[in-house]
């Protein structure tokens, strides 16, 4: 087994033994999914420590116990539809395609050009080609596309956008972190009831770049 092989085993094993990862679907999709070929090539050999890790521009892939925490909160099933907002790396895309299957769509979206052409030849690398992977400003979501199973934002906004609320279907789930760009920001779960109603949930205090655009921090 290789170095990397080993290093993938050890923190995917911790996260289960810490009680992160406990779906067999999210395990298997973690360690289907090679996320060496999400990294630079220069940070390859760390690709599977539990750590963040810078990509280009300004944007992180984020460690792998952030991507269990979010995947374990969201329950994706078999066929749904689910948006992304900031691709990064196209890592989490990646995840959520294994975890919807070949019934379920998934659509990430990536406000940075450069960013963009980075996640967009990662997925090609990893053959995950059936990933919708569009350069917009996601804090307006994707309208064209809605409604959606499950919206999650992977950079931090000042407040929870209101346009994504209107693009989850009834029983949708969103994960969104919301706080400060320096200050604290909190992992929030939100789920619509079927009457349209709200239910919210704070998951743990979180560190993500932060989100950009229309709903995000236009001073960036
Ligand atoms: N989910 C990624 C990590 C995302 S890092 C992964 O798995 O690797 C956060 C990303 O959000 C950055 O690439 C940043 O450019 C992007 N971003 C910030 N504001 C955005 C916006 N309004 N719309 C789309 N992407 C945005």
């Amino acid at each position: 087994m290789s170095e990397l092989e080993k290093q993938k085993k050890e923190t995917i094993e911790n996260l289960v033994a810490i009680g992160r990862l406990r779906s067999p679907e999210i395990k298997k999709a973690m360690m289907k999914v090679k996320r060496e070929l999400f990294v630079l090539p220069s940070y390859k050999d760390e690709a599977w420590i539990d750590v963040a890790l810078p990509i280009v521009g300004k944007a992180t892939i984020s460690a792998p116990h952030m991507y269990a925490i979010m995947f374990e909160e969201a329950k994706l099933k078999k066929g749904e539809k689910v948006l992304e907002i900031g691709s990064g790396s196209g890592y989490g895309a990646a995840l959520m395609k294994e975890l919807v299957g070949k019934e379920g769509k998934v659509i990430t979206l990536e406000i940075d050009p450069e960013v963009y052409e980075f996640a967009k030849k990662n997925l090609k690398k990893a053959d995950c080609t059936n990933v919708k992977i569009i350069l917009s400003d996601g804090s307006v979501g994707y309208e064209k596309e809605a409604p959606y199973d499950c919206i999650f934002v992977t950079a931090t906004a000042p407040e929870i956008p209101k346009p994504l609320i209107k693009q989850l279907k009834p029983e949708g789930r969103m994960l969104v972190p919301v706080g400060g760009i320096a200050g604290s920001q909190e992992l929030i779960y939100i789920k619509k009831n079927k009457d349209g109603g709200l239910e919210e949930r704070n998951i743990c205090g979180v560190v993500f770049v932060p989100l950009r655009g229309k709903f995000g921090y236009k001073q960036i």
